[in-house]
């Protein structure tokens, strides 16, 4: 079996399941070149919880975990299977550190179907969600990245799916295609280390921008988990697509172990809603 790459998505606002733009047309070209996965291993911002757990249900449901989105949004289902005993292959991999099956709790959440329902429209390969553990310090996190690389080997596509830059707080809405300084600092230092060292960038905590970059960090550490892959393959990333959104919201996604497709769209992120404020909105 081909050796699967993996990918860093950053989803921006989930109104991006719905529209089509250059970042959904790269998400789109990602899963036409990539070769058909067994399975879909997603580290989701949005299963951010005080346990390491992998979704092991047969038919994981569509979750709708945001508010103030239009009726349609709250109708999308991405109805792809769960793979349940990727569990155990899961489970031995990252061996010595637990992970718990959790067969009732989550499913698929808006960071993991915002994206897939572009790149895999058919929601025919099975999904399953790694959760983020809260309790636990970056270097875990590329760790467990790292010990989910050979994977790769059984066909499993490990992708993280979150934000570099993520400060809802200081979404401006006169500023829907562009980024402040700060946020294109913060992005651009952390591009510089996916190009060419990706484990340094659990060390961007102690970059100036980090607090408004990374206010909190469950958006930021899925990138940890497939900079942890390219370090366990001596590799670096590719960058798929980049940008901004609203001033304080990075778009840039990284392709690993493959060479990033030329995408064909265009176009800004989705817009927000007018309401609720995006800081209460739970994207
Ligand atoms: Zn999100």
């Amino acid at each position: 079996m081909t050796v699967m790459p993996a990918a860093f998505f950053g989803h921006g606002n989930p109104m991006n399941a719905l529209e089509e733009n250059r970042y959904t047309g790269a998400w789109r070209a990602f899963g036409e070149a990539v070769p058909q996965p067994r399975a879909i291993l997603v580290v989701s911002a949005h299963w951010y919880v005080h346990a390491t757990a992998v979704t092991a249900m047969p038919r994981p449901r569509t979750i709708h975990d945001f508010f103030g989105f239009p009726r349609e949004l709250f109708d999308v289902r991405y109805d792809a299977p769960g793979l349940p005993e990727l569990y155990e292959e899961v489970a031995d991999v990252v061996h010595p550190t637990w992970v718990g099956a959790d067969v009732d709790s989550w499913g698929i959440d808006h960071g993991t179907w915002s994206v897939l329902r572009h790149a895999f429209p058919d929601a025919d390969v099975p999904v399953v969600q790694l959760s983020i553990n809260a309790l636990k310090p970056a270097d875990y996190h590329l760790q467990l990245g790292a010990a989910l690389a050979p994977l790769r080997e059984d066909g499993v596509l490990v992708v993280g799916s979150g934000n570099v830059v993520h400060n809802l707080g200081g979404v401006s809405r006169e500023m829907p295609d562009a980024g402040f300084d700060w946020a294109r600092r913060f992005d651009e230092q952390a591009r510089e280390l996916m190009l060419d060292e990706p484990t340094e960038v659990a060390r961007l905590d102690g970059h100036r921008d980090y607090d408004l970059a990374v206010p909190t960090p469950d958006h930021f550490l899925p990138l940890l988990y497939v900079a942890g892959v390219a370090g366990a393959t001596s590799t670096t990333a590719d960058v798929l697509v980049d940008g901004y959104a609203y001033g304080s919201l990075s778009m840039t996604a990284y392709t690993v172990g493959m060479t990033p497709p030329r995408a064909e769209g265009s176009g800004s992120a989705a817009p927000l809603p007018e309401e609720p404020p995006a800081d209460g909105a739970n994207i």
